[in-house]
């Protein structure tokens, strides 16, 4: 169950908030500090948790003292109820669409992130998610920092019939690269999906990797795989990323476990870029798309 942990939370102050006899300015004040509680030790930034909160006491408390005047306490819990759910949407909802695939023509999907996120994992989830909406999609493995990475890919893709590029022998990931994205487009697949190496930590020789390869692929969409069980740290990740390789899209990873995944909102924030997917499993269907409002409102059950 996806940040099973912060719905029980947001819910629990939501009910006592609906159970409240009289709503004025001091029971909004407490059912605020539970759920901006609840945010923060989800590893929502502070900021942002901070942003939430006045925005939702901006939008409600002149409505609320008018219900209130007239005793409608109950128009006043809807008016509190709908501002928390609009900006926990805002939350995740960047207002920035992301890129999508067409048939017949070449797609080019580059992802980006640190090693163990889950890249190699969600290359193939992708790719078995665009193969069932028909497209032709091969994958490449430009992994040639992590041993066994070239191996990995291949179980996968052939697990899922998916066809694959890579090399044992070529230790330049440009290279690898270019050459797979040359194979594939000239056997006209739709959707070419590079898989590219991390490391443990951020640092220059990644990036600068990152740029290079993308220039020299020039992908369509470049996305950021980021682990959901990832704490503070995920906003400057996100945000040296952003400027190395200019990622248009994220998907959050290990969703199935205990990952709180406010990292991950937070860096949607940051880099003001959406989250197209969340990875819930380690099996190849395991994937959903993601989308701000429906999850809130699983969110808030
Ligand atoms: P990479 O180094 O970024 O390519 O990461 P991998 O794709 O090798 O994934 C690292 C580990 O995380 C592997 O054991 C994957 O099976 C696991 N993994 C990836 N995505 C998910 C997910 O959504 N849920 C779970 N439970 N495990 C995942």
């Amino acid at each position: 169950m996806v940040l099973a942990g912060l719905g029980r939370q947001l819910n629990s102050a939501l009910n006592s908030f609906s159970k409240a006899a009289v709503v004025d300015e001091k029971a909004l004040d407490a059912l605020l500090k539970d759920i901006s509680k609840a945010l923060l030790e989800s590893d929502i930034n502070v900021k942002l948790v901070g942003g939430l909160r006045n925005k939702v006491k901006s939008r409600s408390l002149k409505e609320i003292k008018e219900a209130s005047a007239s005793a409608n306490h109950q128009k006043s819990k809807q008016i509190v109820q709908k501002a928390i759910f609009d900006e926990l949407v805002a939350l995740v909802d960047p207002q920035e669409e992301p890129y999508k695939p067409t048939k017949g023509k070449t797609n080019i999907i580059m992802a980006v992130g640190l090693q163990g996120a889950g890249k190699t994992t969600s290359c193939t989830k992708l790719a078995v998610h665009y193969q069932r909406k028909g497209f032709k999609v091969g994958l490449v493995c430009a992994d040639t920092f992590r041993a066994g990475a070239f191996d990995q890919l291949k179980q996968n893709a052939t697990k899922a019939k998916i066809p694959f590029y890579g090399s044992y022998t070529e230790t330049d990931p440009v290279a690898i690269s270019e050459a797979g994205v040359q194979q594939f487009k000239k056997s006209k697949f739709d959707v070419i999906i590079v898989d590219t190496s991390g490391r443990h930590k951020q640092e220059e020789e990644l990036f600068e990797e990152m740029r290079m390869i993308s220039q020299a692929v020039k992908p369509h969409m470049t996305v950021l795989v980021m682990d959901g069980a990832m704490g503070q740290a995920a906003e400057s990740q996100a945000s040296a990323f952003k400027e190395s390789s200019d990622f248009g899209s994220i998907i959050v990873t290990k969703m199935d476990g205990h990952a709180k995944g406010g990292g991950a909102i937070s860096a949607v924030a940051a880099t003001k870029t959406p989250i197209i997917f969340i990875g819930t499993g380690e099996n190849l269907h395991d994937i959903d798309t993601f989308r701000p409002r429906p999850f809130v409102q699983q969110l808030l059950g």
